[in-house]
């Protein structure tokens, strides 16, 4: 994966927001957590993810340690299907969700104070 920067301010500080007010199609915005500049859209996992890249963030979820043994079977179960169940699919994006990791600025920076 390329490593993306602030094409503002250069930095690689770079934050997923996640909404529930977002369009449906809309996954969450990459913003820059320097200057706040807006980068672009992430599309909803469940919109974007065809059967290859799936494949690939298989592989990287289970190198995961947040996956318990039988989410990583099922992840193993439905690796070389085509396309997933309405329940399969849904059972996938959770996984997906928790596992991804989603930078939390708000907490990095709570944290931060506290150590000061
Ligand atoms: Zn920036």
């Amino acid at each position: 994966m390329s490593v993306e920067s602030c094409p503002k301010c250069k930095s690689t500080n770079l934050i997923r927001q996640t909404g529930t007010d977002e369009p449906s199609t809309k996954y969450g915005r990459l913003i820059c957590s320097d200057c706040g500049k807006f980068l672009k859209w992430l599309r909803d996992p469940s919109v974007s993810l065809n059967h290859l890249t799936r494949q690939e963030s298989i592989d990287s979820m289970l190198e995961s340690q947040k996956l318990n043994q039988w989410e990583r079977s099922f992840l193993q179960n439905i690796y070389e299907k085509r396309s997933l169940s309405p329940k399969q699919q849904a059972k996938y994006e959770e996984v997906y969700k928790r596992v991804s990791p989603v930078v939390n600025t708000t907490r990095d920076k709570e944290s931060a104070d506290c150590y000061e």
